[in-house]
């Protein structure tokens, strides 16, 4: 069945189609540059830009394909998490467009497609498996037992989510936004080993003085507050930044911790693989880092291309596939948005 996906969850327009595990093509237009000046996604201004790029981007992905749109046959769409107003520009599309054609709407969970993404490049997932998915919003180990069916958070951020440490830091260092792929391209040129940075939740502060368990958690606020002191205490001293210096030893500091602890949760979990997803497991010394430990440790990783990594159509193609294939219900005609799907709802 062809499969065709939609994605507006935030400032990404994105249109995938999907045949089995096969991507015939994923057409992107970004609001990105309108958001810039704001130094963060404005809601209005993505869900009106949502609505004016997604029947072109529909129509680019149908000619790349070299499909027409009466050849589709189910339309799966982001119903949550995400921001309102963009998620129901693209239930509202997906909805009139599978009434039209008489084939069913799968609403699904764009965490779930993150990490369903992978099958596109390296066929079915491995199941069971720990997914690290760390992305703009979300960041939390996950156990899949069936990415269709079941997902179970084994921890998750207390604070701020990773990719929001990047944009936060990268803000900072004046970097323009999103900082993820900026910091990523500074950091190359400095020392990841210059300033040592906080390491949120591990050691010690893995266990809270209320004796809770914070193994498989985050926490990344007290890192983005320390790399604002130092900055400032520089500045403050008259001395200019070392905007590579700080770029590399912050990011250092997020994927030392985030690989530590997929390692660590594949191992508690006794699962053999690790899946990476979400818009940070585009960053290249994560994908380094990741793999180096996850070797030593016996582990196999997978980690989608950068390009599938960050928001995009073909992921919630890829989970509608996935759906269609295991035989799962379509959604009801009343498929709503819920901008706080729980990542354990993999359809909304
Ligand atoms: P969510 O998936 O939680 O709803 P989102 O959809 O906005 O959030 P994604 O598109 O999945 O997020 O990821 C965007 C985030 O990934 C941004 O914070 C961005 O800075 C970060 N990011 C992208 N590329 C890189 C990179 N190379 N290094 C670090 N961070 C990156
Ligand atoms: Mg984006
Ligand atoms: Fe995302």
């Amino acid at each position: 069945p062809l499969v065709l996906g939609i994605e507006t969850s935030c400032d990404e327009t994105g249109v995938g189609l999907v045949v089995g595990s096969t991507l015939l093509a994923d057409a992107l237009a970004s609001s990105v540059d309108q958001h810039a000046r704001f130094g963060g996604v404005v809601p209005e201004v993505a869900s009106r830009a949502h609505l004016e790029a997604i029947l072109p981007t529909l129509d680019r992905a149908l000619s790349d394909a070299g499909v027409a749109l009466s050849d589709v046959d189910a339309v799966a769409v982001t119903s949550g998490p995400g921001l309102a107003g963009a998620l129901v520009v693209g239930v509202s599309a997906a909805k009139a467009l599978a009434l039209g054609l008489g084939v069913p709407v799968y609403g699904v969970n764009h965490l779930a497609a993150h990490v369903a993404v992978d099958t596109l490049e390296h066929g079915p997932l491995p199941e069971p498996a720990v997914a690290l998915l760390v992305s703009g919003g979300h960041s939390s180990l996950l156990r899949v037992d069936d990415v269709t069916a079941e997902v179970e958070v084994l921890g998750s951020t207390l604070d701020d989510a990773a990719g929001e440490a990047f944009d936060k830091v990268a803000r900072l260092l004046g970097l323009p936004f999103p900082g993820g792929p900026h910091v990523d391209r500074a950091a190359r040129d400095g020392d990841p080993a210059a300033v040592r940075f906080p390491r949120g939740l591990t050691g010690a502060g893995a266990v809270a003085r209320d004796g809770t368990d914070h193994r498989h958690d985050f926490s990344f606020s007290g890192l983005k507050t320390s790399v604002a002191r130092w900055v400032e205490r520089v500045r403050d001293e008259g001395r200019e930044v070392p905007v590579a210096d700080v770029a590399a030893s912050f990011q250092e500091a997020v994927v030392d911790v985030l690989s530590a602890k997929a390692v660590a949760a594949c191992q508690a979990e006794g699962v053999e693989h690790l899946l990476l997803g979400g818009g940070v497991s585009a960053n290249s010394r994560l994908r380094a880092l990741v793999q180096e430990r996850a070797e030593r440790a016996g582990l196999v990783v997978r980690v989608p291309r950068p390009g599938l990594c960050t928001d995009n159509g073909a992921m919630v193609a890829a989970l509608g596939s996935m759906l269609v294939a295991a035989g799962r219900e379509p959604s009801a005609w009343d498929l709503g948005t819920d901008p706080s799907l729980p990542v354990t709802r993999v359809q909304g």
